[in-house]
């Protein structure tokens, strides 16, 4: 490895993951293993292997129990996955470490700083999750950017348009809707509203219970046939982009069970759907205090856009053409690039400024628990307020406060971030005064100082330290880390021999012969071949397969051609 020390930028996606490295003063996407700009978030953790990306993907169908996915979702909670109990933190950096060494053999240079993004609406553990996956992974964290402001600065690095938009990022299990404003080479978070628990995936299940609805002796089958059942879905719904109808095959149990969807059935189920963002942009027009027609560009993310149901439902929510950018799903890791090089000051981009929101309110309680805002929910970072209170009893020693987040009137019904006091001196009710500030800066860290004539002993504290793992958590996650170190970097036949496996189980019989037939000729022609060779025959093979992937829900190829 070469003496050089590099950052990397993470799109750490619910469904993909991504990352960008800065070289010559460019933006360069890292390819993985297979040569893919995107990995799948997916992590499979057996025994004595860990398999990150397309492999886990592949090895899913083999493993169900121990194959993970849509963990994004649960940063920051208590979830555990699997028989070891494993943490979405701790799946989250098996993703980052499988990303830096796609960095590392890609580059020859150590990466030891990255730059990540998360939900607009992540909650600031959820951020702090995010920074401790990394940390385990031996790199330092310290900026956790905004996907919105990631793609809103990718955006005007294309555009140099200036004005108010709106972001709309609908990736696999997140929505997030935020108002920008660009001037002056600012780029300016005005809102932020989401949901954390609405994506493509949800849309997989509005076909998985339309196909369930149909056929109801499916509603109970085991969790491995669930998974291929999700993802036939998924390609189900992919196809519906390009297809008016669709018709989808499932094979349980030697019975093949099948169902024709078009794509205004498809339209009408999803409407609960459609609701749910509709209530997203509302929220986020309402905050930032603007109408629809003050919108001067719609700006889409996520992969979920390329959806003309979604594209449609939002031109016509908004009334006015939206600005699919060429790649949907690329634009937060370019953002998020361009990040890396303000952060670097490379010349050229020295001047632009990303400010960011905070996405929730942070205040303390008062009397009879009612909750008291320092800081409001959308306010620009970073930002320093202060706030003055006085006792409420006669003499009191001590003034007791705690800090919450949240919107919530009643105090104990947000969240706790801490609790403090303070030692005051002794006047009657009324007459002793605090003064409380609260600095909150861009990377999600609190201050809070309890200051003032009346103090004897100032407090100061910060909700978040930056030493926030522990030596036991990262000892825990090494075994796993190695294993993903030592992984053989050409797998990519192990990978094609497992969608072999992963096809056989999801095609119907028809396929199933065709796929039988490429499967001998590729282990034919496999024989003697040389490595060379052998990367061109695992292309024309993955193309082959690609081809008869497609072919399952293109309703112009008849049954007879497909074999
Ligand atoms: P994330 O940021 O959540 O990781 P992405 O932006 O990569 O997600 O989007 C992944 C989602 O996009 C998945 O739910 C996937 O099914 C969906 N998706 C990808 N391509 C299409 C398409 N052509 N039509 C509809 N949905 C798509
Ligand atoms: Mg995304």
């Amino acid at each position: 490895m070469g003496g050089h020390y590099m950052k990397a930028a993470i799109d750490l996606g619910t469904t993909n993951s991504l990352v960008m490295i800065r070289r010559n003063g460019k933006n360069e996407l890292v390819p993985n293993q297979f040569g893919e700009y995107s990995t799948p978030s997916i992590v499979t953790v057996t025994e004595d292997e860990v398999f990150v990306g397309e492999m886990a993907y592949a090895k899913e169908v083999l493993y169900p129990q121990s194959t993970f996915r849509l963990f994004k979702r649960d940063m920051g909670s208590n979830q555990t996955f699997g028989e070891r109990k494993i943490t979405a933190i701790e799946l989250s950096a098996m993703v980052i470490k499988q990303l830096i060494k796609d960095v590392e053999a890609f580059t020859n240079e150590r990466v030891t700083e990255v730059v990540i993004s998360v939900p607009a609406y992540f909650t600031d553990e959820q951020r702090q999750a995010t920074r401790k996956s990394a940390l385990i992974c031996g790199v330092e964290a310290n900026r956790i950017i905004n996907e919105p402001s990631a793609a809103a600065l990718s955006y005007y690095q294309i555009d140099k348009k200036e004005g108010q938009f709106l972001v709309f990022d609908f990736g696999g299990g997140t929505l997030d809707a935020t108002v920008v404003d660009i001037f002056d080479d600012i780029v300016d978070i005005v809102a932020i509203a989401g949901n954390n628990q609405l994506g493509g995936h949800d849309l997989d299940m509005i076909i998985e219970d339309a196909f369930i609805e149909c056929h109801p002796v499916l509603a109970n089958i085991s969790s491995d046939s669930k998974k291929i059942l999700r993802s036939k879905m998924e390609k189900a719904k992919i196809a519906l982009t390009t297809f008016p109808e669709v018709s989808i095959d499932f094979k349980y149990e030697n019975t093949n069970y099948n169902m024709k969807l078009t794509q205004q059935d498809y339209i009408n189920k999803s409407e609960p759907i459609l609701m749910k963002i509709r209530k997203v942009v509302a929220q986020v027009l309402r905050d930032a205090e603007i109408k629809a027609e003050d919108i001067d560009d719609v700006i889409c993310v996520g992969g979920s856009c390329k959806s003309i149901i979604i594209q449609n439902y939002l031109e016509d929510l908004l009334n006015q053409r939206i600005n699919l950018m060429p790649n949907p799903d690329k634009v937060v890791i370019d953002g998020l690039g361009l990040m890396v090089a303000i952060i670097n000051r490379e010349p050229g981009y020295g001047n632009t400024i990303l400010t960011d929101v905070c996405p929730f309110s942070l205040g303390v309680d008062v009397i009879g628990d009612i909750y008291s805002p320092i800081i409001s929910r959308n306010t620009t970072l970073p930002v320093s307020r202060t706030r003055h209170y006085v006792t409420i009893n006669d003499y009191q020693r001590v003034v007791r406060f705690s800090v919450y987040q949240g919107e919530n009137l009643v105090a104990s019904a947000n969240k706790l971030l801490m609790s403090g006091e303070a030692p005051v001196i002794m006047k009657k009710k009324g007459a002793a005064s605090v003064t409380v500030t609260f600095t909150y800066d861009i990377n999600g860290i609190l201050d809070v100082a309890i200051t003032g004539d009346d103090v004897k002993k100032e407090y100061h504290n910060q909700v978040v330290t930056n030493k926030i793992i522990t030596d036991q958590e990262v000892a825990r996650m090494m075994p796993y880390l190695k294993l993903i170190d030592k992984s053989e970097s050409s797998n990519r036949e192990i990978l094609l021999e497992s969608r072999f496996e992963r096809l056989n189980m999801e095609l119907m019989s028809q396929s199933q012969e065709r796929l039988r037939d490429l499967f001998m000729t590729f282990r034919e022609e496999k024989e003697g071949a040389s490595k060379g060779k052998l990367i061109q025959l695992i292309n024309k093979v993955n193309n082959q397969l690609d081809d008869l992937e497609r072919s399952i829900f293109d309703p112009f190829v008849k049954e007879n051609n497909r074999h």
